[in-house]
């Protein structure tokens, strides 16, 4: 995940506030209550979408030539299901697939870790090619092109976007569950550790596979950073050391901990946790306020919390 910046946050803006009309989107699906939008304001939002966003990502070559540009436009379309709206240029069945994925993650966090549907659809973006998708991170997002290509998808509590893929790839599992994260649970900060660890979690768990993985063997040899250490990572896959895929796994297992654990005082208190970095004491980031959200919910040490955790895991 990563924050919002100030020109990202302009463009939703835009997208949500200009009004525009082209041709009607397929008709929707029906979605619940509160949430769902009708035919127009689906094809508003899309007509907002065409003018306001993908001029901005759109191929320059596409951009000047009127004819090009818009048969580009055209191709996109919108998807809503029940919690999400997908706009994307992506072939129509497989984009149908990213809905039903995406509304299968859904269920699966909220039966987990409940939480109050929101008011309004969660966007996301899924451009037919990786060149949209890049251009996108670039030009609205603002980061680097090398930044933009070593993803595969982002999310923020506002969006998640992607390029086309496998609907069911682990990938999107992952970013959308750093939008629920964001947008639901409404937790955007702790720290590298616990955004990108429930992430992980349910993307492990969704895919059928276990979040502890090899964290027994890890810790076993010492392959592991002392959690004091691993609070502090401010990003965990670009660690300087190169342990990014290492620390993703070690967070899953945390997490799966954390959630999971019948072990007192960390067991059932998850909510507890969630709560408390919701109340904003979990906005900052990083081991401080990692190290005082453990001491509030659970009354440990980080130390402690790590013990527990060797104990949970059954190593000594
Ligand atoms: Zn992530």
């Amino acid at each position: 995940m990563i924050a919002h910046s100030p020109r990202l946050l302009t463009a939703l803006f835009l997208a949500c506030a200009a009004a525009a009309q082209t041709e009607a989107p397929p008709a929707p699906p029906p979605a619940g209550p509160g949430r769902a939008l009708t035919p127009e304001q689906v094809a508003e939002r899309l007509a907002t979408f065409k003018t306001g966003l993908l001029p901005q990502v759109m191929p320059p070559k596409i951009a000047t030539d009127e004819q090009a540009r818009a048969k580009y436009l055209a191709k996109w379309q919108a998807v809503m299901s029940e919690h999400y709206l997908l706009f994307t240029n992506g072939p129509t069945t497989t984009c149908r697939k990213y809905a039903v994925s995406l509304e299968r993650l859904y269920e699966y966090v909220q039966k987990e870790l409940p939480f109050e549907d929101v008011d309004h659809l969660l966007p996301c973006y899924i451009f037919a090619t990786r060149e949209e998708y890049f251009a996108f991170c670039v030009q609205i997002v603002g980061w680097s092109p090398e930044a933009a290509r070593a993803t595969a998808g982002h999310a923020t509590a506002a969006y998640y976007a992607t390029y086309y893929e496998s609907p069911t790839a682990p990938v999107v599992f992952h970013e959308a569950t750093h939008q629920i994260v964001g947008a639901c649970l409404k937790v955007s900060g702790v720290g590298s550790w616990f955004q990108e660890g429930l992430a992980v979690y349910f993307e492990k768990k969704t895919s059928g596979e276990k979040p502890a993985g090899t964290i027994k063997n890890d810790l076993k040899r010492g392959d592991c950073y002392p959690l004091t250490e691993f609070f502090a990572i401010p990003v965990l896959l670009s660690d300087p050391k190169g342990n990014g895929s290492r620390n993703y796994a070690h967070a899953g297992a945390l997490l799966d901990f954390l959630i999971n654990t019948k072990l007192p005082p960390v067991a059932g208190r998850f909510p507890k946790f969630l709560e408390a970095a919701r109340a904003g004491r979990g906005f900052g980031r990083g081991a401080e306020v990692s190290a005082r959200l453990v001491k509030d919910v659970y009354g440990l040490t980080v130390p402690e919390l790590e013990a527990l955790w060797r104990q949970h895991v059954g190593v000594k």
